[in-house]
């Protein structure tokens, strides 16, 4: 499963602001405008991100247990721009520090092995739960 399903630490750590056109107030199919908060000239953020404690509106979650973005393909360019450490072979430090805050270990390389083809599975069962082919049968002597 991906981690990001049973975390959202980093929805709870970090001010979420970003440029007025994101809005759907100007870009259709933007963030939604009234979870959000004018922040300055031209940035408004997400509520519940500029005070403390954070947590952004959007988020549904329990940290650690569950979490879902509520606006997910809505979501801001700053919220898809945060990776989780090692999804793409790399650490994050903003991962990090999110689930080190909430007592959750930092991801690592291990924890994306679910993704891995089937083909690296050896003996056993493959990603989707099959059991692995049968091996092919030796050349039979003439
Ligand atoms: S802190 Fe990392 S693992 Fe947790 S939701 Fe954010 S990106 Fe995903
Ligand atoms: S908009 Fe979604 S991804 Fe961004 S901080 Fe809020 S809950 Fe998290």
């Amino acid at each position: 499963m991906h981690p990001c399903l049973t975390c959202g630490a980093c929805c709870t750590q970090y001010r979420v602001a970003f440029h007025w056109l994101e809005s759907d107030a100007h870009s259709e199919g933007g963030v939604p405008s009234h979870l959000t908060e004018p922040l300055d000239a031209h940035r408004l953020c997400m509520r519940g991100t500029y005070s403390a404690p954070v947590r952004c509106v959007a988020l549904d979650a329990e940290i650690g247990v569950y979490s879902r973005c509520s606006i997910h393909p809505q979501r801001p360019s700053v919220c898809r721009d945060v990776d989780a450490s090692w999804e793409f072979g790399a650490p994050s430090g903003q991962c990090d520090q999110a689930r080190i805050v909430h007592g959750l270990p930092p991801l690592t390389a291990a924890d994306w092995r679910w993704r891995d083809p089937a083909g690296n599975d050896d003996d056993c069962p493959d990603d989707n739960g099959n059991s692995p082919s049968s091996p092919p049968a030796p050349p039979i002597a003439a």
